[in-house]
C-alpha cells in the first residue's frame, strides 16, 4: 500500500513537471495549437439561407451578374494518400497505391458588378519566384510538402497587375498552406474571409505549419470567420449552412466541415452559367467521380464524407453546373 506522503510527493512531481513541460512549450505538442496565431474576428456579413431556396434559385437563373475566372497558378505532386482515402473500399477495388499524384493549384476570379472583385484562394505568390531558402516556409514544411515539385505557371500579383482591379476581398476554401502561398501579394488592407473555426481550431499538426502560416499570411493580416446564421427549424436539421454572401443571389458560401474545421465551397451564378468551387472537401478528378473523400490531409472523414455527399447531390441536382475541384481540372 502507497504512503500518503509518497502519493504527495508524485502528485508534487507530476505537478512540477507539467509545469516544466508548460515553460517549455510542451503542452502544444500534447493538445495542439490554432493554424496561426493571427488574430480574427467574426464577421457577420450577407444573408443566411437554406437549400431549398438556393437551389430554386439556382436551377431557375443559373446565369447571372459575375464573371468568374478560373487561373492555373502551379504544377504539383503530391502522395495519393493524402489526396484519396487508400483505405477506403472504392479506392481498395480500383488498386490506387500511394505514390505521386500530379495535381495543380488554382485561384478563382469573382467579379461583381457593383460589389467589386474577390479572389477565391490566392495562387502563387512573387516571393516564390526566389531561391527556397528566402521562402515563407520552414525548411522542414517545403520537404514535407514536396516543394521542390512546384511549377509556377502565374504569379497572383503580375496577373492581378494586367488584369488592372485590385481585390475587395479574399475568400479562402481553407487555412491549409497550399492556399495562401500568394497571401503575400494581397494588400494587408484586404480582408481574408475563413469558415467559422477555421483559423482558431486546434490540432497537433498545427505545431509545426503555425510559425510558417504565420509568415506567409504576414503578421498586419486582417482575418474575418465568417457567420453562418441559423435561419429556421429545417436548415437546423440540414447540416449544410449556407451564406448568400452578396444577397443577391449571385454568390453562396457553403460552410463544409470536415476537411478542415471551417471548410467553405461556392456556388456562383456567372455570365457563363453556373460554376461550383469544391475546395478541398474533394482534391482529384478520380475522387469526384467515385465520392472517395481524401486521405491523410483530412481532419475528420466522417464530416468530410458528408460534406462531399452534399455537394455530389447537389451539382446532380444542378443541370450544367461547371464543378471546381481542389487540386485537379474535370
Ligand atoms: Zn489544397
Amino acid at each position: 500500500m502507497q504512503s500518503s506522503s509518497s502519493i504527495r510527493i508524485s502528485s508534487l512531481l507530476s505537478g512540477s513537471l507539467a509545469k516544466l513541460l508548460l515553460t517549455l512549450g510542451f503542452a502544444a505538442f500534447a493538445t495542439g495549437c490554432a493554424v496561426t496565431s493571427i488574430d480574427s474576428t467574426t464577421e457577420r456579413i450577407g444573408d443566411g439561407t437554406d437549400e431549398q431556396s438556393m437551389m430554386e434559385n439556382l436551377a431557375s437563373n443559373p446565369k447571372g451578374p459575375i464573371r468568374f475566372q478560373k487561373i492555373v497558378s502551379a504544377d504539383w505532386a503530391v502522395d495519393r494518400g493524402g489526396l484519396i482515402n487508400l483505405d477506403h473500399p472504392a479506392a481498395e477495388k480500383a488498386g490506387l497505391e500511394s505514390g505521386l499524384e500530379s495535381i495543380q493549384i488554382y485561384f478563382y476570379v469573382v467579379d461583381h458588378p457593383t460589389k467589386g472583385r474577390f479572389l477565391i484562394d490566392t495562387g502563387m505568390g512573387s516571393v516564390f519566384q526566389k531561391p527556397s531558402e528566402d521562402w515563407p516556409v520552414s525548411g522542414m514544411v517545403q520537404s514535407v510538402m514536396n516543394m521542390d515539385l512546384l511549377k509556377i505557371h502565374t504569379i497572383t500579383s503580375q496577373w492581378l497587375k494586367t488584369s488592372g482591379t485590385s481585390p475587395k476581398g479574399i475568400f479562402l476554401t481553407h487555412m491549409h498552406l497550399d492556399h495562401i502561398l500568394g497571401s503575400g501579394d494581397i494588400d494587408p488592407a484586404v480582408p481574408f474571409y475563413v469558415g467559422p473555426k477555421e483559423s482558431t481550431d486546434s490540432m497537433f499538426l498545427n505545431v509545426f505549419v503555425q510559425g510558417s502560416t504565420d509568415d506567409i499570411l504576414g503578421s498586419d493580416r486582417i482575418l474575418r470567420e465568417l457567420e453562418f446564421p441559423v435561419i429556421s427549424e429545417d436548415a437546423k436539421n440540414n447540416e449544410l449552412r449556407i451564406l448568400d454572401f452578396f444577397g443577391d443571389g449571385s454568390l453562396y458560401v457553403l460552410l463544409v466541415p470536415g476537411h478542415t474545421a471551417g471548410s467553405m465551397a461556392f456556388l456562383i451564378r456567372s455570365t457563363d452559367g453556373l460554376q461550383m468551387v469544391v475546395g478541398d472537401t474533394c482534391h482529384t478528378v478520380w475522387g469526384w467521380k467515385n465520392n472517395v473523400p481524401p486521405g491523410s490531409f483530412t481532419a475528420d472523414q466522417e464530416k468530410n464524407v458528408k460534406s462531399l455527399n452534399s455537394l455530389i447531390e447537389i451539382a446532380n441536382k444542378l443541370q450544367n453546373v461547371k464543378v471546381h475541384l481542389g487540386h485537379q481540372s474535370l
